[in-house]
């Protein structure tokens, strides 16, 4: 959902697929495999009804370019091509049914079958556009030009019902449509936040520790292709219970949210800060040596130290310790945070609001 672009909506939307919805390209062939027997049906009894040899010929040749559309869409695996081929070839198709007035005429009514169709294949637009098109045709067909040009046999009375009726089709499977296009998008943005509530911490929206594991998991992955180091910074915020016991738990939680705003605002955008436990936060940076990591720890204590939020005109700072660490060699990720853990305690044994390496 992120790649915006030139996109319209709808063409975002029409990238994701809601589970149990028939994709586009499996209904086409479908719509393929029923229309190729029916039209050779119908070419049948055009045979045997004696009718002009025009309407057997054409549409034999309709199920055959049916059959070399699904035939391209199988070797290339193109779905635009296969989408576009097939609505060329079904307006072609019922414009066909309709002029040349196939089976006494009553091949038009074959029309109906055409609004859910395209509604359902392409985006909104080009059904809406297809749909005043068809209906545009339809009146033209019945006009007095279209008498004079094609002679079509339909009823006044058929005319008129066919217009209305149709019409009416075309904006009920309008309607319908935008509801499920509207239901799609309701649904995949649901799951959007799901997909963010389940990786991010509530209150302050870093990642949380099941996001941090999963970035840490990847980022020891690449270190092994590339053996390029990694570093993490363990964090705890000092006498965090006593500041909780001074001035409420609500003024700990906006320390809390205080803390993560400095985190984000001294990362870089490749680097993940997340909430690792109550008090506690890890930032993992990638391809950072330990030199680098222990820069950037202290950037971020020092932002730490100097930021501070307001409870009842009184205002509260925090600092924080820190641990430093940097993977080496075939060490494990839990060996990686074992030594920060260890540096960690070694800033509050030190005197916190210090950011020290960790060691071997
Ligand atoms: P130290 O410098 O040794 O880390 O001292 P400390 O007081 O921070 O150490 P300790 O780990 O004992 O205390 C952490 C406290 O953080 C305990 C808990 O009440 C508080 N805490 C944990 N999660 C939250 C939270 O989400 N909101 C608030 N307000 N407090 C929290
Ligand atoms: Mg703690
Ligand atoms: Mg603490």
């Amino acid at each position: 959902m992120s790649h915006a672009g030139t996109r319209t909506p709808d063409e975002e939307l029409s990238q994701f697929r809601v589970r149990g919805e028939i994709p586009v390209p499996v209904l086409i062939n479908w719509l393929t495999a029923a229309a190729i027997p029916l039209l050779t049906f119908f070419a049948w009894r055009a045979v045997r009804q004696d009718s002009a040899a025009l309407v057997p010929t054409f549409l034999t040749i309709f199920a055959v370019l049916l059959g070399v559309n699904a035939l391209l869409y199988f070797l290339l695996g193109h779905q635009t091509l296969q989408r576009r081929g097939f609505i060329v070839l079904i307006v072609a198709l019922f414009t066909f049914l309709a002029i040349q007035a196939v089976e006494d005429g009553s091949a038009i009514i074959w029309l109906f079958a055409y609004p859910p169709i395209i509604f359902y294949i392409s985006q909104a637009r080009v059904g809406v556009i297809a749909c005043v098109g068809g209906i545009a045709g339809l009146i033209f067909l019945f006009s007095p030009l279209g008498d004079a040009l094609f002679n079509s046999p339909y009823s006044t009375s058929f005319r008129i019902s066919m217009i209305i009726v149709l019409s009416f089709e075309m904006v009920s499977c309008y309607i319908l449509d935008q509801s499920r296009r509207r239901s799609k998008l309701g649904l995949l943005r649901l799951a959007a936040e799901f997909e963010h509530a389940a990786k991010h911490d509530a209150l302050t929206g870093l990642a949380n520790r099941r996001e941090a594991v999963e970035q840490l998991e990847n980022e020891y992955e690449r270190y092994r292709r590339t053996q390029r180091p990694f570093s993490v910074l363990l964090m705890d915020i000092d006498l965090f219970k006593s500041i909780n016991d001074t001035y409420g738990h609500q003024a700990g939680d906006e320390l809390i949210v205080l803390v993560a705003q400095c985190l984000r605002d001294q990362c870089r955008r490749v680097d993940t800060p997340a909430r690792w436990g109550g008090e506690e936060f890890l930032v993992l940076l990638p391809e950072t040596g330990a030199e680098d990591a222990l820069q950037t720890a202290n950037r971020v204590r020092s932002a730490i130290e100097a930021a501070s939020v307001t409870v009842e005109n009184r205002t509260v700072g925090a600092t924080v310790s820190i641990g430093v660490g940097t993977i080496e060699g075939n060490e494990s990720i839990d060996r990686l945070l074992q030594r920060t853990d260890e540096a960690l305690y070694r800033a509050k044994e030190g005197g916190r609001n210090l950011a020290i390496p960790a060691g071997d």
